[in-house]
């Protein structure tokens, strides 16, 4: 079984995923994680976020497996990601690995943009987490404050609203809900609320 969970920034579409991966004992990969990777490697090698040629060679560098996420996770490191991912030839190097991870035996829980869109358009599956940006800038906030990073909600609230916009009106692979994806909008829901009702969604599309 291939579930495809799709969503902007801090929408809860990686704690879903995490725990429905838990709970059907399916490997997960947060691919989000790809192109942070990318952007991280660019940056250690003192490249142009723009470099297309370099940010080619670190897409096809990339395992799966090898991400320190704790410096991954960091607040300029998600903007950085989005600069990447929006040149088609860095999403191209990465179809690859991302098909191959879905496609193992048993299946997988894949979490990002395109999932239900390009990468497994025949996901058995799809979930596209929305809130509000409001909503999303406070658990962002929560989130780097728990990092001990700062954390000035204004400040994070337009950064999501300028990466929302980018990753929506990019050409390739823009940020958009499958035409077969249920919605679930977690703007006013718990984590436990939220899962339930993506269990639901899963359940009755394996039906
Ligand atoms: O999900 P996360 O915030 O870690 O993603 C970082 C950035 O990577 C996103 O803003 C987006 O630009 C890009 N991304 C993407 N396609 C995916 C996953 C992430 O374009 N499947």
């Amino acid at each position: 079984m291939i579930i495809a969970i799709d969503g902007p920034a801090a929408s809860g579409k990686g704690t879903l995923a995490r725990r429905l991966a838990a709970h059907y004992g399916l490997p997960h990969l947060d691919t989000g994680l790809l192109y942070r990777a990318v952007a991280a490697s660019l940056i250690a090698a003192d490249r142009d976020l723009h470099d297309v040629d370099a940010a080619v060679a670190a897409a096809r560098g990339l395992g799966l497996t090898e991400f320190d996420e704790e410096s991954l996770r960091g607040r300029q490191m998600g903007e950085a990601a989005s600069i990447v991912a929006a040149m088609p030839e860095v999403r191209a190097a990465l179809i690859e690995a991302q098909r191959n991870f879905a496609r193992r035996p048993g299946g997988a829980v894949l979490d990002g943009r395109d999932i239900g869109t390009v990468i497994c358009p025949e996901a058995d599956a799809k979930i596209f987490v929305t809130a509000s940006a409001e909503t999303r800038a406070q658990r962002r906030a929560l989130e780097l404050a728990g990092r001990g990073e700062k954390a000035d909600y204004a400040a994070i609230l337009a950064e999501i609203v300028k990466r929302d916009a980018r990753d929506s009106e990019r050409a390739d692979a823009p940020l958009k809900a499958a035409p077969d994806a249920v919605r679930l909008d977690t703007t006013k829901m718990s984590v436990e609320a939220a899962f339930a009702e993506s269990l639901r969604v899963v359940e009755a599309r394996r039906r």
